[in-house]
């Protein structure tokens, strides 16, 4: 059994949500913001660090972009190209402030590089979005993600398991020595500017908004100069914002991250057995009974930004969900086991 990153991802927030996007294979027919702005992001990005901004290579995105904003309405970007390219400009701004790295020193060396973890019976895939090389030698594994609230920094130096795991799955395949790992965040929808009080220190006051509070925050952790930090986030055009969170990994972490890794897939392949007995079919868009004996298949964390949301609800509490249904199409799967064995 071949599982992807994102599907370990998705089961430990939900196992049910990991039923109805990887073994159903269900998504809307129009996809929500923050999914589509964050698959372009990925493209441009790695065509940046590929190509460099001034290439004269096709630009990554140049069909029109349609999703559904939060209120739920389908919206249409006519000019991708202009609109993504300035993304990629402030993303760039942003990384050289955070990391010291520019398009001049750079050292790709891969970007949407597909890494394996082979078991018994089953092999973990992932994709890790770059690996850069410094001047020296270091290298770090750097994952891009788009996003419409940022993290709180504690939570990524010290908790979470991708980082581990992509360190893990690089190191084990010889792409890197050493656990260093970078999160680059963008995220569209900015707070207002931040309040700097006169001993240059950040108000932490409520009102503020968290989101600007964690951001500058995290540029205070790592010694960088607010006021610096405080002019280009004044100068964001377009009401878009970006923060860099990295860290070495110990090996506490790493044996940590392994750990639930192995006792995920097994979760993952116990409730496949499951879903198989009770006659729930993988790759078909229809109703799940609930019944007590998918004893894996529980709410562990509820997410009211889920968009399996009606689908569920209308499940767990016994009612007919095919309504619910006709908005969601089956998708192709991302990964097939010739494919991989292929590589
Ligand atoms: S609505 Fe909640 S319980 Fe249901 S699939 Fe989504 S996250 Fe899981």
């Amino acid at each position: 059994m071949i599982i992807h990153y994102s599907q370990l991802q998705t089961y430990l927030i939900c196992p049910r949500k990991w039923m109805y996007a990887y073994w159903q294979r269900i998504a809307p027919d129009v996809q929500r913001d923050y999914f589509v702005f964050g698959t372009v992001f990925h493209e441009v990005i790695q065509y940046v660090l590929v190509n460099g901004l001034e290439s004269e290579e096709p630009w990554p995105v140049s069909n029109s972009i349609t999703y559904i904003d939060r209120s739920g309405e389908v919206q249409i970007v006519e000019n991708p190209e202009a609109v993504t390219r300035e993304w990629a400009q402030q993303w760039l701004l942003s990384w050289n402030m955070a990391v010291g790295f520019t398009l001049d020193n750079k050292s790709v060396v891969g970007t949407e590089i597909e890494v394996h973890v082979p078991a018994d019976n089953w092999m973990l895939v992932g994709k890790i979005d770059a690996i850069l090389e410094y001047p020296g030698g270091q290298r770090m594994i750097v994952d891009h993600k788009g996003c419409n609230s940022l993290p709180s920094p504690g939570y990524h130096m010290h908790a979470d398991l991708q980082g581990s795991l992509y360190c893990l799955l690089a190191m084990k395949n010889e792409l890197i020595e050493t656990p260093w790992f970078v999160y680059h965040y963008y995220k569209r929808k900015v707070p207002p500017k931040p309040k700097l009080l006169k001993d240059g220190k950040l108000s932490t006051s409520r009102n503020q908004g968290t989101d600007k509070i964690r951001f500058f925050q995290a540029v205070e952790e790592y010694g960088l100069d607010i006021q610096d930090y405080a002019d280009f986030y004044a100068s964001l055009p377009d009401q878009n914002m970006v923060a860099t969170f990295q860290s070495q990994r110990t090996q506490e972490q790493l044996n940590e991250a392994t750990w639930t890794l192995f006792k995920t897939m097994d979760e993952i392949i116990e409730t496949t057995k499951q879903l198989e007995a009770i006659g729930v079919e993988p790759g078909v868009n229809a109703p799940v009974p609930n019944m007590a004996g998918v004893i894996r298949i529980v709410r562990r964390d509820c997410s009211t930004s889920c968009i399996y949301k009606s689908i569920c609800e209308a499940e767990l509490m016994g009612w007919d969900s095919r309504p619910c249904r006709e908005r969601f199409t089956v998708v192709p799967e991302r990964y097939r086991l010739e494919e991989s064995e292929g590589d």
